[in-house]
């Protein structure tokens, strides 16, 4: 049986698509210096060194850990080591939303951990307050705009789940004036407003700013030097880089979507690449032709959905909706320039917006996201608790790897808090099959969500079974 039609099956003209990407060059526009200004560097590490806590990876989850352990105890030696430079994997890359969920939404925690959904969704807001509260603290220049989500239909089946969840409390129901008086497309039927619960920030500006933090609290920062082994000695860990081994008497590992170094641990997530454009700066004219006067982020609502936002330069990053995941689960640079996502991603943003036909792209790029079965992100202590990791923050970890980095620190430590007790934490996800199984398994569930899309959301027997296993694949 064919599937119905949805809005991102229109035909677009090929042409418009061609020109619009012509001028987009590779790489993450958040990182590109005449957006973000000067790139700061960080030495590589030179010899053997010792220290109290060893952070591995330099993203926002290893900088957050390394600047509150700094917060905590302020005498200790903190080290964080970085395989490439700061920032440059999926904190560089990402759409900049800060969301408060530490759950990939409410749905899914909900649904995973009824008891205790409430306390997730709490402790999620205090640690969007506290991170806005360190921005301010630390005097971080971000771009921190807390202007909400607006999550849009653009299918009748989406606006009814969206009248459910706002009489549940998730956000105010806008019809279809109401949601294009806030932005402007043909395709919209409804919106749900969330006021309070997502910032936007430049997510580069995030990382870099951070790691600066960091550096005037003491932590030692080195770049280009990868950790490569793990090993117990004496009460601590023993790292060895190719410059000579670090010793630690505690350890973060916060390396995200690259090969964990604690082994069992590396079944539990995947990387699937995720496809993100940006435009040129809007003129006055686009923007006004597209309303968007409070600048909330966007997200349409399907399983494979779009999440747009303007930047502080009025330019719309443009992401999400063919999440790629391939064969071999392996991280490579070979995966991200791919041009039939860019096309197809292109096109759905001239279904969207058609009266910006005039608007070019000026960057595209693509980054891994570390997917597990759950969705958000699982913990582990290895080495006799001396070792403390996070990973499968999957799409939503700009907000989450914060909590995670206290959740880790509390972990060292070793005493309980409401964090550690949680069942989110204490409990670890199923892992994903070997190759073959979980290509098979992620391409039927990629099939059978883009069925749903077509099929007014509803869910085959291969999902609704993957749904009642807490099983599935997201990005
Ligand atoms: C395209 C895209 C869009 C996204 N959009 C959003 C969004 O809008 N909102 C949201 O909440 N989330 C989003 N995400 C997810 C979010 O970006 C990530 O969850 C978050 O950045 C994870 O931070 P991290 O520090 O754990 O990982 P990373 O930023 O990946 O950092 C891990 C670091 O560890 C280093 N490393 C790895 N192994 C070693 C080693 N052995 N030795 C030394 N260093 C090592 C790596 O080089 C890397 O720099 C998006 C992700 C992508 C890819």
């Amino acid at each position: 049986m064919q599937g119905m039609q949805t809005v991102f099956d229109r035909a677009v003209d090929q042409r418009l698509i061609t020109t619009a990407l012509a001028p987009a060059v590779f790489g993450s526009m958040w990182l590109d210096p005449d957006v973000v200004g000067p790139i700061p560097d960080y030495p590589r590490a030179s010899g053997a060194l010792s220290c109290d806590l060893l952070v591995v990876g330099g993203g926002y989850t290893g900088l957050w850990t390394a600047l509150h352990a700094a917060e905590r105890n302020p005498g200790a030696t903190i080290a964080l080591i970085e395989a490439e430079s700061i920032g440059w994997a999926a904190s560089g890359r990402n759409g900049g939303f800060v969301d408060a969920s530490l759950t990939h939404g409410a749905e899914n925690g909900k649904s995973r951990w009824p008891a205790e959904f409430d306390r997730l969704e709490r402790l999620g807001v205090d640690n969007l307050d506290g991170m806005q509260a360190d921005i301010e603290t630390y005097r971080m220049q971000v771009d921190w705009e807390r202007t909400g989500m607006l999550s849009v239909a653009t299918e009748p089946h989406q606006a009814e789940g969206f009248g459910q969840a706002a009489a549940e409390g998730g956000g105010r129901f806008l019809d279809r004036t109401e949601v294009r008086a806030e932005v402007d497309s043909p395709t919209y039927l409804a919106g749900l407003y969330a006021a309070d619960t997502c910032a936007l920030v430049q997510p580069a500006r995030l990382v870099f700013e951070l790691a600066r933090a960091c550096a005037d609290s003491g932590v030692q920062i080195y770049e280009h030097t990868a950790a490569e082994s793990l090993r117990r000695d004496g009460g601590g860990v023993r790292v060895g880089t190719g410059v000579g081994a670090i010793t630690a008497a505690r350890v973060v590992l916060a390396t995200n979507v690259f090969p964990s170094l604690v082994r069992r641990n590396r079944l539990f997530t995947v990387p699937v690449y995720d496809h993100v454009l940006a435009t040129e700066p809007l003129t006055g004219a686009q923007l006004d032709s597209i309303g968007w006067r409070d600048r909330q982020g966007v997200s349409d609502a399907g399983n494979q959905f779009h999440y747009y936002r303007l930047s502080a330069d009025n330019r719309i990053l443009w992401g999400g909706y063919d999440a790629m995941y391939h064969y071999g689960r392996r991280v490579d640079v070979r995966h991200e320039d791919r041009p039939q996502s860019f096309r197809k991603i292109a096109g759905h943003f001239f279904i969207t917006f058609p009266q910006l036909a005039d608007v070019r792209f000026s960057h595209r790029w693509a980054g891994a996201i570390d997917t597990n079965t759950r969705f958000c992100a699982h913990w582990g202590l290895a080495g006799r608790g001396r070792i403390a990791y996070v990973n499968g923050f999957t799409g939503l970890g700009v907000g989450a790897a914060r909590f995670a980095a206290d959740v880790c620190l509390d972990l060292l430590d070793g005493r309980p808090t409401e964090r550690t007790e949680l069942e989110m934490v204490r409990r670890r996800p199923l892992p994903f099959p070997p190759e073959p199984l979980a290509s098979i398994g992620i391409q039927a569930t990629r099939w059978s969500l883009d069925r749903a899309d077509h099929g007014a959301g509803r869910r085959n027997l291969f999902l609704r079974t993957l749904d009642r296993l807490g099983l599935g694949f997201d990005s």
